[in-house]
């Protein structure tokens, strides 16, 4: 029996409110807040990780047919690196933040101050099933929460894997419900303090609903139609490499992977050319029997996909084997923008390469789609990076690039518009799951009359002067000093 072969075993629907009260008690008790407990974890988590790594790769080969390189850079190094950015930094992140006061506030001080959120509730999808349920979840323990984690039930092997690792921390703050549906419309009927969901836009929207029964904040992670620019401009070769990297990485299956190509027609087959050529390089003559080339994750999946292969020219690829849940590296020309493989996120190896007149034309079709979660241009001018850049908007951009935005902890990692809402890695994922909570403490060395009633009109002078000066030191260090030798 293969891992595949095995379904995840549900957690019983009748038992999920009782986890989770479970695990809101031990919130409640202030477990998770201190920096110890948030140090401890991770630390414990990092050693889990690596303990469970031939698992985890064995149930991303049997669900997604990963390669071992790509699924130990994309997943578990991926969750390395952010467990230890989140060691590393996680005191600094924590600690007050001072802010000016203004002078009519004076003597005072002024701080934020970073709190837990108390017990969130991360839902994550198969496609990296590793990555997406433990990143968030690293987070939140980073910023002193409890977790109820839910992985999807499409990866099945890899939902497993992925949850043993969680409960082995044998936290009881750090909850696993398996399942589907039934399930999470359970859990999602619960009171969190945070929802954090990733997939796609219309079970967005029904976690959205759910989470304002209660008033609970969400961060929406969900996909689109991620564009990929190429101007007469480029680096031919670069670009069609990255581009082939970018989309036939996990079989396309990746959430910023650039779902097509609009490139300027005097290089429309210069640029076609390289793919394919790229495409064969890294995958070899029948990618079916390269190691290195991933399987779609489902029969359903299998049926949508070779669906979309009839809505152009097959270039290269375009074979279908179900059985195997596998679809070659493929590159579509002559694509209508009118056409079903145009409508909706493609979600799988196949690249629709679209010539357009122009950068404006290029520009129309990016902005007659929803705002997308992913954004990349390739030129050697910066002139024409610029002007893609400021006409569109998008989640994250690489410039010259696919997909690497994603892999820097430094930078926010998100959607926008109906590709989500709100952000994380590194100190944004820190940000999310942290109430920004306003301290302002005032001095009783002296108790200014200003504002208390009677008003009369020298104080309503003085109240007027008093709130439009700013904090002194936002002021020039040249006035600054006149003021304080007075
Ligand atoms: P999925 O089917 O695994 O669903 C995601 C989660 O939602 C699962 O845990 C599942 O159990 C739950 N779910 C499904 N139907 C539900 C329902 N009716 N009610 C409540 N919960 C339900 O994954 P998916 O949606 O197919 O994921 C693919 C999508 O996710 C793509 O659009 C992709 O672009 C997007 N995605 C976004 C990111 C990101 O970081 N922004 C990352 C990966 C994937």
């Amino acid at each position: 029996m293969t891992l595949l072969d095995r379904p995840v075993p549900p957690t019983a629907v009748a038992d999920i409110a009782g986890m989770v009260a479970g695990a809101r008690t031990a919130v409640t008790a202030g477990r998770c807040k201190p920096l110890a407990w948030r140090h401890d974890t991770l630390r414990r988590l990092r050693t889990l990780l690596v303990a469970h790594e031939p698992a985890l790769l064995a149930a991303l080969a049997a669900d997604l047919g990963k390669a071992p390189t790509e699924a130990w850079a994309t997943e578990i190094g991926f969750c390395l690196t952010e467990i230890d950015q989140a060691i590393a930094h996680l005191d600094t992140w924590a600690r007050p933040e001072r802010v000016a006061t203004p002078v009519a506030l004076a003597p005072a001080s002024s701080h934020v101050v970073r709190e837990p959120l108390g017990l969130v509730c991360v839902i994550a999808p198969w496609n990296y099933p590793v990555q997406l349920l433990l990143a968030p979840v690293i987070a939140a323990i980073a910023a002193g929460n409890g977790v109820v984690a839910k992985p999807s039930e499409v990866a099945p092997a890899s939902a497993v894997a992925a949850a043993a690792v969680l409960d082995d921390l044998a936290d009881p703050a750090i909850v696993t419900v398996q399942g589907g549906v039934a399930e999470t419309t359970e859990l999602l009927a619960q009171r969190f303090d945070h929802v954090f969901y990733t997939g796609n836009g219309i079970v967005g929207r029904i976690v959205s609903r759910a989470a304002a029964e209660h008033l609970t904040p969400v961060t929406l992670e969900l996909g689109g139609k991620s564009p990929a620019v190429v101007t007469a401009k480029a680096k031919l070769d670069v670009a069609a490499r990255r581009i082939a990297w970018g989309k036939f990485v996990n079989a396309g299956q990746t959430c910023i992977a650039p779902d097509y190509v609009l490139v300027e027609r005097a290089v429309h087959d210069d640029l076609v050319r390289a793919i394919v050529a790229a495409v064969r390089e890294m995958y070899g003559p029948d990618p079916r029997t390269s190691a290195d080339y991933g399987r779609i994750v489902a029969p359903h999946h299998v049926s949508r996909l070779a669906g979309l292969l009839r809505d152009g020219t097959v270039v290269c690829g375009g074979e279908v084997d179900a059985d195997a849940r596998y679809i070659a590296p493929t590159v579509l020309t002559d694509v209508s923008l009118d056409s079903r493989v145009m409508a909706d996120e493609i979600f799988g190896p196949i690249l629709p390469v679209i010539a357009v007149d122009s950068l404006s034309e290029a520009l129309v079709v990016v902005n007659a789609h929803d705002k997308p979660l992913a954004l990349y241009v390739f030129s050697e001018d910066d002139a024409e990076v610029e002007r893609v850049v400021g006409a569109t908007s998008s989640g994250g951009v690489t410039v010259n690039g696919t997909l690497f935005h994603v892999a820097n902890p430094n930078l926010p990692f998100g959607g926008v518009g109906a590709s989500g809402s709100g952000a994380y890695h590194g100190r944004w994922g820190f940000e999310t799951f942290s109430h920004r909570r306003a301290l302002h403490t005032r001095s009783t060395r002296v108790d200014p009359a200003l504002l208390y009633p009677p008003y009369t009109a020298a104080k309503e002078k003085l109240v007027r002067r008093g709130f439009t000066l700013p904090d002194p030191r936002e002021l020039p260090a040249r006035l600054r000093s006149r003021l304080r030798n007075r």
